[in-house]
C-alpha cells in the first residue's frame, strides 16, 4: 500500500473524527453515518476509486476504517444519549408550574345559590331562555301594552318569540309541570336585556323562587330570604322589605340585605360607604303570586297561595365581593388579572 493511499485513508479517518467533535444530537450523527458509511458514503467509495486489484492490504485497511467509523458512532450515539436523558432527569432544574384553572365566580355564586336552596328543598329547574309572550308576560299578568313591559325591555325575535328578561317564566312552566302543589322550585339561568353600561350587562343571570301551597304567606317569604342572605352573605347580615309594585305578585316588594362594608351603618371612618345606599343594598323582588299567574298555571287561587323571588346572580354576587367593582362587564372579559381576586 502506497504511502498516498494511506494518506487517503488517513484523511477519512481525520474528517470523521474532527466532525463527531461538534455533533450534539442524534440527527447531526444520522448526517455523519450517511457521509460516511452509506451506500455513497465516503468508505464505500475508498472500494471504488482505490486500486484494490492485487493490493489486499488496501481492502483490509479499507475494512478497519469502516469498522472504526462504525465503533465511533455508534460511541457518540451512547454519549449523545445519555446527555439528554440526563437533561430529562435532572430534577434540580425548576419546572414550569402549568396554572391551575379554577371556577368562573359567577358560577361559583351559582352552584353556592344551588346549595344554599337545597338545603330548604327547593329543586333545581332550567326552563327555557327564549320564550314565547304567554310564558314571558301575558301569562304572569302583563298584559299587551301594559308599561310593565318598558322596564324589561328584551331582545324580540320573530313570531313574538323573546329572550327572556327574567327567569319568571319558570313559574308557569313549574305549575304546569307539577300541576297539583306543593311546588317549590329555584330556576336558574340567563336573562337577557337590551342594555350595555358599567352597570348594567346584556346577558346576565337571574335565579327565581318559587313555593306554591297551601297557607303560604309573607312570613315563609321572610323566612327564606333571611336565611338565604346569613347563608349567602354572612350570619350579622339582615334584611328588609320595602313596598313595591309588580304586575305578577301582589302584595310586592324590594327585599335590601344590610351592607357588608360599612355593616348597615352607611358610614365608613365619617364618609358615606361607597357600595351601598345608607346602609342597605338592593337584592331584588319578590311577593306573593297574583292570583291570574295562580290562575294561568292551572292553579285554584282560593285554595292556594305561593310566594315568588327573583334576584341577579351578578348582583349578589358583588354584594358579597364586597369590593368596589367598576364596571359589571368586566366579569365576562376573562381576564385573569380580574378574576384571579376572587
Ligand atoms: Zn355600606
Amino acid at each position: 500500500m502506497s504511502t498516498n493511499h494511506k494518506k487517503i485513508l488517513n484523511d477519512t479517518r481525520k474528517r470523521l473524527v474532527q466532525g463527531l467533535l461538534s455533533v450534539k444530537s442524534i440527527n447531526e450523527i444520522d448526517d455523519l453515518n450517511t457521509k460516511f458509511l452509506g451506500r455513497q458514503g465516503e468508505v464505500n467509495q475508498l472500494f471504488k476509486t482505490l486500486p484494490l486489484k492485487g493490493n489486499p492490504e488496501i481492502g483490509k485497511a479499507i475494512n478497519e476504517l469502516k469498522k472504526f467509523c462504525f465503533e465511533k458512532l455508534s460511541e457518540k450515539t451512547s454519549e449523545v444519549l445519555n446527555a439528554n436523558s440526563k437533561e430529562y432527569l435532572d430534577v434540580t432544574v425548576p419546572g414550569i408550574r402549568p396554572s391551575k384553572g379554577s371556577i368562573h365566580p359567577i358560577t361559583q355564586a351559582i352552584n353556592d345559590i344551588e346549595q344554599i336552596f337545597d338545603k330548604l328543598g327547593f329543586v333545581r329547574r332550567r326552563y327555557p331562555e327564549v320564550e314565547t309572550d304567554w310564558y314571558y308576560a301575558e301569562g304572569l299578568n302583563i298584559p299587551k301594552d301594559h308599561p310593565a313591559r318598558d322596564d324589561q325591555e328584551t331582545f324580540y325575535l320573530d313570531d313574538g318569540v323573546v329572550l327572556t328578561a327574567h327567569t319568571s317564566n319558570g313559574q308557569l312552566h313549574e305549575m304546569e309541570k307539577v300541576k297539583i302543589p306543593p311546588i317549590k322550585m329555584i330556576n336558574i339561568g340567563k336573562t337577557y336585556r337590551r342594555q350595555t353600561d358599567a352597570t348594567h350587562i346584556p346577558m346576565f343571570h337571574q335565579f327565581e323562587g318559587l313555593i306554591v301551597d297551601k297557607g303560604i304567606n309573607i312570613s315563609h317569604l321572610i323566612g327564606i330570604t333571611d336565611f338565604f342572605a346569613k347563608s349567602f352573605f354572612g350570619n350579622d347580615r339582615v334584611i328588609r322589605l320595602r313596598p313595591h309594585h309588580f304586575q305578577f305578585t301582589e302584595p310586592s316588594f324590594e327585599i335590601d340585605i344590610s351592607c357588608g362594608l360599612c355593616n348597615g351603618s352607611g358610614v365608613i371612618e365619617g364618609s358615606p360607604c361607597k357600595i351601598c345606599k345608607s346602609g342597605w343594598l338592593e337584592l331584588g323582588g319578590a311577593g306573593m303570586v297574583h292570583p291570574n299567574v295562580l290562575k294561568n298555571g292551572g292553579i285554584d287561587p282560593d285554595e292556594y297561595s305561593g310566594i315568588a323571588f327573583g334576584w341577579g346572580v351578578e348582583r349578589v354576587f358583588m354584594m358579597k365581593s364586597g369590593k368596589n367593582i367598576p364596571d359589571i362587564r368586566l366579569l365576562y372579559t376573562d381576564d385573569l388579572r380580574f378574576l384571579k381576586q376572587f
